[in-house]
């Protein structure tokens, strides 16, 4: 059996954002619990990155597993326009008492970057059914908000996209607000917003995932989203990453007054058990779209949408996060953090470190280093380690499972300080 999924997998298989000739080897994954991922060695490491912020609740949770086995014998799929059933309604009475006040509906898609092209299209198409035509998109700049071409057009750190910005949708990008240039900005949007040509706006509220872990305060992206409403720009939050209680809130949005007219959800929403999103919105949105004219219905359809297994999950997951247990993991996660912080904040090799609730980083100062050989031997010294980290450039940044144990904790701090003896 040895490596014998690694070579396998060169025969068929094409990875995502992959470039298969300067990184062929694939490592093959055969079994994975709680925190732990096993390779085909029979080798572990820790998930320090929680599969990229899905499997919040630990890896092939057992809690999770039974309820989806019995929902798998007694409704598997069935299609979702002119149906309904209990996951799918349950999902809605639940999660909707657990978001933001204002969220009234919720659409269901398939993954992170439906979730926000249902979004933008949701903005574009409601002031098109009241007769406005507004064609232009709002975004930050270093967003991300996923791969399809709607999703690819607000993302600012596209840096891959060459071939297809040809057919982006029209974008136009504001920094990210800080204490020193929110009045410019504000001003600026002010005056740009005279033209009514401002559908949405689009935003990963706290922290921008993607773009390492940049993290921003409420208070100016609060002033932009309060001046954005007063227009009709539907302001949009993408918590793909930042939702189900990473932020140490249930939304990154809790955090901040002013409440998005539409939401994004994905990533932890199904606990990593299914691919799933939902794009919530409030009543008002949602009238825009209610009429005797089929033509003013949204028009978007995905063949798996609210698959029952998934609704499943995600209903099994909302019961863990609301959970006393998972809570104090949260609370315990968020001091663990503080501490490892406060001890390598003064280390040469460290430019800066930041958090927001149990989302951490440290940015290692490499002015003088090459940064893709660098990455690479970063990677290479995590997983001989039996650490699971993926930095982002000179960003090392963690975001553990909720359930991950103070012991499997303080192996990934170890690592990353073995990291900055040797960098
Ligand atoms: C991952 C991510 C997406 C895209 O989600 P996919 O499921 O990968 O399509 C969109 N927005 C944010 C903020 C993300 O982190």
């Amino acid at each position: 059996m040895a490596k014998n999924l690694s070579e396998r997998d060169k025969k068929h298989l094409w990875h995502p954002l992959t470039q298969h000739k300067l990184h062929p080897e694939m490592l093959g994954i055969s079994s994975a619990k709680g925190s732990l991922l096993f390779d085909e060695e029979g080798k572990q490491y820790i998930d320090g990155i929680s599969s990229w912020y899905t499997c919040m609740y630990g890896h092939c949770n057992d809690f999770i597993l039974e309820r989806v086995y019995a929902q798998m014998q007694q409704l598997d799929q069935v299609v979702f326009s002119g149906f309904t059933h209990e996951p799918a309604v349950e999902l809605s009475e639940e999660l909707i008492k657990i978001l933001p006040r204002n969220q009234e509906k919720l659409f269901f898609s398939d993954n992170g970057s439906t979730s926000t092209e249902i979004g933008i299209k949701m903005a574009l198409q409601y002031h098109y059914n009241q007769g406005n035509k507004r064609n232009v998109l709002l975004a930050f700049e270093d967003g991300f908000h996923g791969d399809t071409f709607g999703a690819m057009s607000v993302s600012g750190l596209s840096v891959y996209n060459g071939p297809f910005e040809d057919f982006f949708i029209d974008v136009e990008r504001i920094p990210v607000p800080t204490k020193e240039n929110v009045e410019n900005t504000l001003s600026l949007l002010k005056n740009r917003l005279k033209e009514n040509t401002i559908a949405g706006f689009i935003y990963e509220p706290l922290v921008q995932g993607a773009a390492a872990m940049k993290m921003y305060e409420a208070e100016g992206l609060n002033r932009i989203l309060n001046l954005l409403q007063r227009h009709e720009v539907l302001t949009i939050a993408d918590e793909v990453m930042t939702g189900f209680g990473k932020t140490g809130t249930y939304f990154a949005s809790d955090q901040i007054e002013t409440k998005p007219d539409v939401i994004c959800l994905s990533k932890a929403l199904t606990a990593g058990l299914m691919p799933m999103a939902i794009t919530s919105c409030t009543q008002k949105v949602y009238d825009a779209f209610y009429s005797k004219d089929l033509a003013k219905g949204l028009f978007h359809g995905h063949t798996y949408t609210a698959n029952p297994l998934a609704c499943t999950a995600a209903l099994a997951g909302i019961e863990l996060l609301k959970s006393n247990e998972i809570q104090n993991n949260i609370r315990r996660i968020i001091a663990s953090h503080k501490k490892f912080g406060k001890e390598i904040e003064q280390h040469p090799k460290v430019a800066g470190i930041r958090q927001c609730g149990v989302i951490f980083a440290v940015d290692l100062d490499l002015k003088m280093e090459r940064y893709g050989n660098l990455r690479d031997k970063l990677f290479r010294h995590f997983m001989d380690n039996g650490v699971f980290l993926r930095p982002l450039g000179n960003t090392i940044y963690i975001l553990a499972p909720y359930v991950i144990t103070d012991r499997q904790m303080d192996k990934i701090y170890t690592t990353i300080k073995g990291v900055l003896a040797i960098v």
